[in-house]
């Protein structure tokens, strides 16, 4: 499966996960999410568990699960992670270190090395196996939101967990907090060979256009994202609005819910109304798993839109502009990274700033291919998932021994 990534991903990414995935040759790496399905996080444990097997390593992938209540708290402390005044009581954090003691009963936490993935099962560090080589086994917590200003008090109260783990994993080095655990800085990836990114034909883009009822001869905008309000998305209709009044084009705006994300129904419902029936503005609700439909979408978008106010990373991002396509994407969090503002596509900080580049990129072609072609290699040299197994291959290797730093060795 790896070889399939030749002439794709950067050699010396191949080469030192080949060697990587000898050294952990038959060892356990267990992830735990909470989702299967929607949001970024699930999109890359779908692709790498694979990857990781095929090397040889016994990776498994396990998903808390929760009441509604559960989500609702654990969306909150999200938001307020992002920045929001959110009020998380005292009763609502037992809730969700209640929840986490009823999952690690449940699950297979026996692992060579565990990597837990954002806040929602955080507090599984609590229920970790003791005694004898359990030890020895680095558990890693995975932050992969926009943590570069949040709210204090529910940062400091899930520090608490966090800095029970053996190291921290943050995407983007302004998120890292000061911590009393070794931090490391690895961005997420997108797979070039997954459904949502291989090659698609022209009759396959053609076959989603047409059963999404999108005309094909018209310049498209597109934003693909669940919705929510740190996407922006009233402030991408905004942008279109002023677009509109001196280019002709339609805009998309695809997403599907995520099962983590109870807010989800709410904000579709306010963009619906904003948009108020104007025939070319498309809300597209995709199901789950409608990669290679987003994949189409992607690859017959003029302009790819990711308007976000606070940001992760932003995988949405890398998937357009691995399909060649320049981005325009907010000035926020992951996005800055696989935005080079000028080069690779344009970062703005309002809908008059996405304006003004939808319409240079609408007025000047040449400058769409130029840049497009540009993001596509840097995407390949930066954000492909082999870079990112090889980052966290090589952190469980830095930190094996014994769970302490490399400085302290
Ligand atoms: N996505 C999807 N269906 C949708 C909307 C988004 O499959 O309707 C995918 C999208 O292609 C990307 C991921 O979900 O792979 C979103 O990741 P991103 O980092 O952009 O944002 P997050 O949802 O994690 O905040």
């Amino acid at each position: 499966m790896i070889s399939k990534y030749t002439g794709i991903a950067p050699k010396g990414d191949l080469i030192l996960l080949q060697r990587l995935g000898e050294i952990f040759r038959d060892k356990s790496f267990l992830h735990v999410n909470s989702t299967r399905a929607g949001g970024g996080v699930a999109e890359i444990l779908q692709r790498m568990i694979p990857i990781l097997q095929d090397l040889g390593i016994n990776a498994r992938w396990e998903v808390i699960e929760g009441d509604e209540r559960f989500f609702d708290i654990t969306k909150k402390i999200h938001n307020a992670l992002q920045g929001n005044h959110e009020t998380i009581t005292e009763e609502m954090w037992r809730h969700h270190y209640e929840v986490n003691r009823r999952n690690a009963e449940k699950l297979d936490l026996e692992a060579d090395a565990v990597l837990i993935h954002d806040p929602q099962p955080a507090p599984l560090i609590e229920f970790k196996p003791q005694g004898g080589e359990a030890d020895r086994v680095p558990w890693l917590w995975r932050c992969h939101i926009d943590v570069s200003n949040p709210l204090q008090e529910v940062c400091d109260y899930l520090r608490r967990y966090c800095e029970k783990y053996d190291a921290a994993v943050f995407s983007v080095s302004k998120f890292a907090r000061a911590m009393s655990i070794d931090e490391f800085i690895i961005p997420p990836s997108i797979d070039p060979l997954s459904e949502k990114n291989r090659d698609l034909t022209e009759e396959e883009i053609r076959q989603t256009l047409e059963r999404y009822d999108i005309p094909a001869d018209r310049s498209i905008i597109l934003q693909v994202s669940r919705f929510d309000r740190f996407k922006d998305p009233i402030g991408v209709i905004k942008a279109y609005r002023m677009v509109k009044k001196y280019n002709d084009c339609i805009l998309i705006l695809a997403g599907s819910p995520a099962s983590d994300d109870p807010e989800g129904e709410i904000v579709l419902n306010e963009v619906r109304e904003y948009a108020s029936n104007d025939p070319d503005v498309h809300i597209l609700l995709l199901p789950p798993f409608s990669d290679r439909d987003i994949n189409a979408l992607q690859r017959s978008a003029t302009v790819v839109l990711q308007k976000s106010i606070k940001e992760g990373f932003g995988l949405t991002v890398s998937e357009a502009m691995w399909k060649g396509k320049p981005v325009i994407g907010g000035a926020t969090g992951g996005i800055p990274l696989q935005i080079v503002h000028g080069f690779t596509g344009f970062l703005v900080h309002t809908p008059e700033g996405a304006a003004f580049r939808i319409r240079q990129f609408l007025n000047n072609p040449h400058m769409v291919e130029k840049m497009g072609q540009r993001s596509k290699e840097y995407i390949r040299t930066n954000f492909l998932i082999t870079r990112q197994i090889r980052d966290y291959l090589s952190v469980w290797y830095a930190i094996k021994n014994n769970g302490k730093s490399v400085y302290e060795l």
